[in-house]
Parts: C-alpha cells; sequence; structure tokens
C-alpha cells in the first residue's frame, strides 16, 4: 500500500505532502479526503511496528512525520488541498470555504494516528503536531464554532479529539469533544445525509451516509466513555437497535443504498431531501445493489467497540466478530492487493444497468478512503481481542494468542489461548503467570451459541451457559490453571424478518460467527446460482480444507435444482412443476469470494 500511497503514477496521497511542504512542485490532486487516507496507513504502519519493532518502518514513518511537520501552517493548520493552495495564492485562499473539503476528518485521522504512533514508539514528534492541530481546532472553537459545525463531515475528529485528551490528559481536549457535539445544532441547512437535520438527542434511527453515520455515533461514544454522560448513551442504543434490529447485513454491514431520500415517507414533501451511500429504510436490504461501503463496516466496528468498553454487554462484542470476521474481511483480496469499495451479497454477471463502483475488488480506487481503512483495522485487530477492569480481564475474542498484561493495580497476569477458532468452538486457556488475588475472566459466550459449556482444570463448572453474555470466573488462579470453553457449532439455516422483502423464503447458512456464501465456481458448468435452492431438512458436512482460499471450514451438501428453462423477455410466468433433481454444492465462507477470478455468488438462496 505504500507503494500505491507514494506513487503519483497511482495515487497522489504523499505527493501532496511533498507539494505543501514546498519539496517538490506541482499542484494538489485527488479527493480532498487523500490526507485522511494517508494518515490511516501510517496508523497501521505504526500499529504493526509496536508488534515487529521493524526498524525500517520506523525509520520510514520518520521520515514521513517530517514531511508532515513541515506541511503544518504555524498556527497548526493542516489539510494540503488548502495549504497549497494558499502558497499559490497567498492568505486570499481561505480554509473551511467548502464543507465538502473535509478538513476536520483529515485532521482527525491526523489525531488519532498520532496517539497510535506515540503509543507504538514513544516519540512525540507526530504527537506533538497532533497537538498544535488540536490546539487550532479549540480556538477555533473558541471564535468560530459555526465554521466547526458546518464543517464536521465525516466527523473522524470526535473520535480524533477524545483520543488526543486521553493521550494527553489536556482538559481542554474533552471540553473541546464536549463543544464539537454541542454546536452540531449551529449547522445551516442540516440534512438526514450528514445526520444534523435534527438535534442528535431527539434522533432514533441511523440515518443517511453511513460512514458519516457510524464515525458520529463512534465519536459520540467516546465522549460518553469520558464524561458518563446518560443521555446520549440512550440515544446512541437506540440508534444502534434501529440497525441491529432492522437495518444490518447478515454481514455485520451497514449502508445498503447508493441512492436513497430521507426523511423517507415524510409528509412534507419539502423536507425529503438525497442521501447516498447511506442507511435506507428499515427492512431495506437489497443483494445485488447492496452498498455497504467498506468504511461504514469499519466505523460499525468502532462505534461498537466504544459501546462495549462503556457496557460490557456482549451483543456489541458480537456484532464486532460478525463484522470482523465477515464485512471487514470480505473487503480485501486473500492476498491483500484488492479491495472493495462497496460488498454485495450477491454477484450475478448480467446486470441491466451500471453500478457507480466496481462489482470487482480493484488495486486502487480513485476515492482511496476504504483501503488503508481495512488495512489499519485488520493490523489493530488484535486491540479487540480483550478488555480489562478493577474486576479483572475480558476475553472479547477468540483465537490462538498470547496475553501479557497488567491487571489494574500493577498486578502482573500471562495467558495463552488455544484454539481452531473460528472453524471449530473449543478454547483452551492456560494460566502462565497469576498474581497471589482473586480476580474474574469473563468469557463472552457468542450470540449465535446454544449450550456452551465450561471446565476448569476439567472440571465441568456450568454447562448451558446462557448466550450473548458474559460468564464469569472469579477465583484465586495458579500458574498451570486451564479453561477449556466448549461452543458448539453446527451449521445453521438463518433467516430474516418476513419484512425484508428481498430475502423472503430465503436462507443463508451460518457456521459459529462465519456467514457462508455459494459461488459458481463451485457448482458443474452448467449451473448457474440462481438455478439452486436450499431443502429445509439440508445437512452440510463441514470439512477443514487448508489448501483452499488460505484454510477454510467448506460446507457441503445436496441443494434442490430448480426449474431454469429460458426467461428471455419474460419478467413473469406460470410456475413450472417442481424438480425433484439433487445437485451437490459446496459453499465457502463470504469473505473469501472474488479470490479466484470472476464468479456468481450469493448469500441468501431460495428455499425449496
Ligand atoms: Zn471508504
Amino acid at each position: 500500500m505504500w507503494r500505491l500511497l507514494e506513487d503519483p503514477q497511482i495515487s497522489h496521497a504523499f505527493d501532496n505532502f511533498l507539494v505543501a511542504a514546498g519539496m517538490k512542485k506541482g499542484r494538489h490532486r485527488g479527493p480532498k479526503w487523500h490526507d485522511g487516507d494517508f494518515y490511516k496507513w501510517l496508523e497501521a504502519a505504526a500499529f504493526v511496528y509496536g508488534v515487529t519493532k521493524d526498524e525500517n518502518l520506523n525509520r520510514q514513518m520518520d521520515r514521513i512525520i517530517e514531511v508532515i511537520g513541515k506541511v503544518q501552517r504555524e498556527d497548526g493548520y493542516i489539510h494540503t488541498p488548502v495549504l497549497i493552495q494558499q502558497s499559490a495564492q497567498g492568505v486570499e485562499f481561505r480554509e473551511f470555504k467548502n464543507r465538502l473539503d473535509f478538513e476536520t476528518y483529515n485532521m482527525g485521522h491526523l489525531m488519532t494516528c498520532a496517539c497510535v504512533h506515540y503509543r507504538a514508539t514513544g516519540k512525540i514528534s507526530l504527537l506533538r503536531i497532533a497537538e498544535k492541530t488540536t490546539d487550532y481546532m479549540y480556538s477555533l472553537y473558541k471564535t468560530s464554532p459555526e465554521i466547526l459545525a458546518n464543517n464536521a463531515i465525516c466527523p473522524s475528529h470526535y473520535m480524533g479529539v477524545v483520543e488526543m485528551y486521553r493521550t494527553t490528559h489536556d482538559p481542554r481536549y474533552l471540553e473541546l469533544a464536549q463543544g464539537l457535539i454541542g454546536i452540531r445544532n449551529l449547522v445551516k441547512d442540516g440534512s438526514d445525509h450528514n445526520q444534523d437535520r435534527i438535534p442528535f438527542p431527539q434522533q432514533t434511527q441511523a440515518v443517511g451516509h453511513a460512514v458519516r453515520a457510524n464515525y458520529l455515533y463512534a465519536g459520540i461514544a467516546d465522549l460518553c466513555a469520558e464524561t458518563g454522560e446518560k443521555s446520549f448513551l440512550n440515544t446512541l442504543q437506540s440508534i444502534w437497535r434501529d440497525v441491529v434490529y432492522r437495518k444490518m447485513y447478515i454481514s455485520g454491514t451497514t449502508g445498503a443504498l447508493y441512492d436513497g431520500a430521507s426523511p423517507d415517507g415524510s409528509k412534507d414533501h419539502q423536507a425529503i431531501q438525497l442521501v447516498h451511500q447511506a442507511y435506507g429504510r428499515a427492512y431495506q436490504l437489497p443483494n445485488i445493489t447492496a452498498y455497504n461501503e467498506s468504511c461504514a463496516t469499519i466505523g460499525f466496528v468502532l462505534w461498537n467497540w466504544r459501546m462495549l468498553q462503556i457496557t460490557t454487554q456482549a451483543q456489541y462484542a458480537d456484532v464486532i466478530e460478525l463484522a470482523l470476521y465477515n464485512g471487514v474481511l470480505s473487503a480485501i483480496s486473500l492476498d491483500g492487493k484488492r479491495y472493495f469499495y462497496t460488498n454485495p451479497l450477491c454477484h450475478v454477471k448480467y446486470l441491466p444497468f451500471e453500478l457507480r463502483w466496481s462489482r470487482k475488488r480493484e488495486k486502487y480506487i480513485s476515492c482511496f478512503c476504504c483501503p488503508p481503512n481495512i488495512v489499519r483495522t485488520i493490523a489493530e485487530a488484535s486491540n479487540y481481542g480483550y478488555s480489562m477492569s478493577d474486576e479483572g480481564i475480558w476475553v472479547n475474542l477468540y483465537g490462538s494468542n498470547v496475553l501479557d498484561a497488567t491487571l489494574s493495580d500493577g498486578a502482573k497476569v500471562k495467558l495463552t489461548q488455544q484454539t481452531d477458532y473460528p472453524w471449530e468452538g473449543t478454547v483452551r486457556i492456560t494460566l502462565e503467570n497469576t498474581p497471589e488475588k482473586e480476580f474474574t475472566i469473563f468469557l463472552r459466550i457468542p450470540g449465535w451459541c446454544r449450550g456452551a459449556s465450561v471446565n476448569v482444570n476439567d472440571k465441568r463448572i456450568d454447562k448451558n451457559l446462557k448466550p450473548e453474555q458474559y460468564f464469569p470466573l472469579k477465583r484465586k488462579w495458579s500458574t498451570g490453571d486451564t479453561i477449556e470453553l466448549i461452543l458448539p457449532m453446527p451449521t445453521q439455516l438463518i433467516e430474516a424478518h418476513p419484512l425484508v422483502e428481498e430475502l423472503r423464503n430465503q436462507v443463508a447458512v451460518k457456521r459459529g460467527p462465519i456467514v457462508y456464501c455459494l459461488e459458481s465456481l463451485d457448482l458443474p458448468p452448467d449451473i448457474r446460482i440462481t438455478d439452486i435452492a436450499i431443502p429445509h431438512s439440508i445437512k452440510f458436512e463441514n470439512t477443514w480444507h487448508r489448501d483452499l482460499l488460505g484454510g477454510i471450514t467448506v460446507l457441503q451438501g445436496f441443494a434442490q435444482l430448480r426449474s431454469r428453462g429460458d426467461w428471455g423477455n419474460t419478467l413473469y410466468r406460470t410456475l413450472s412443476p417442481r424438480n425433484e433433481k439433487a445437485v451437490s454444492i459446496r459453499m465457502i465462507p463470504y469473505y473469501t469470494w472474488n479470490n479466484r477470478g470472476d464468479s456468481e455468488m450469493t448469500v441468501w438462496l431460495p428455499l425449496q
């Protein structure tokens, strides 16, 4: 990705910084939010450095940070499109002239990136730059709050400012974060598209541009986490229920629509405005034209993570797991070189209309917001594995790993987790080092799991654990103690709420947290995905394939062939007699589709 971002023939991200720093002649090129995309990549690099301590990466970051420092204006403002114009035209060219210049978005990503860089390296070089930027934003908030209010587009800076407060403990930054939310009512001509048509505390539904929405909700959750503010949290919970009960795809993705209108169904026609890349109405979940921008999935993970931290409710961890394994992973090819901007749940070769974005993964996308966002999310996924509280350790996600941690009172704990999750549901945790005192290990029992049980030192502690909760194991642990969690993981057929018209009489296949799909490459050559129906009684056999698609569990079963015939120009026809012919099908995890060349794909299949 660095090669893409550095190469001026492909991307202009780093080139824009060089030009703005006066180190190269040229003009600004690429989208106005390209700086933010670049900071996301730098954040991923910093996090990777924190794990690998690769000195080449460290030096490379130092070189980049030196350039960023040269770009920054003395007062802390930093945004290459405007700074390049200002150096050509002088101060006549003003900042914040167009809210779609994404200035606060770019600066917000700089703040988050700087905090991660500081934690990973211990260096203050980028943090100092971000502090100047946050100070600039603070003084703008004091003098011209309406400017900041009108320029809060895709507000990554809400999360960024709170993160700066957590890192520096500067109380002005918390005041700024509170103020940024407070001034949202100063917005002129607000819209559902930007979630500012009505004051935030009065909102009950997820509306408008899904990336902007999820970034807003994540930022406000960050603020609630720091202030303990309850009414915003209630609003967030009500919006969350709207998404998870009515607007989320089975893959954990959000933002169903390429284009739509909001407020939908308003009696006042004048109030209805266009929205794009947006949440649709309740139960409106098309598959072929699903928008599901990768950044919206990531924003959704960020939001759910913050909700989990505030509430410790396992429902949020369920969504994080669902979105990571399905929505986030499907956004990138297995070789890590191609990306989806939009994430459909069905792909057919012939469509009688064009869509705005490619229906295949691409190496480079002119709007490059998603790829570095995917990279930083995957790089930082280990952050979500555990949480800590005064009571002890919360195991949020399962996967083989080592946790070397310090409890809130300074006591050291080390444990290992061994498992083949998500392909198998047995998780074994061994205490390698434990303090001489009682503490709790909270095990997450996923919402999809029935009949979970837990053994400690081979002794059954409990069975039939309630799903969608954390099961607490409180005791004085000894080194060598083992916990065995058994999560039964049968293959399940899933149906959707009957008001989801696109999914009537269809089923999806899920095993544990993994959503499966049918790709036409796994069917005989003359059979299409639209020819397949799933019998109610289907039995799937699951087999582990080490060499297929990076190592996956494949599901095999006998489906039913449907009568196809020649549709031609027919839109409706008399139903043909039932075809009783069985056909063997093989289903693969949804996240692995479109990795073996062009194919048709579907997650949902009609029920026979
Ligand atoms: Zn994006």
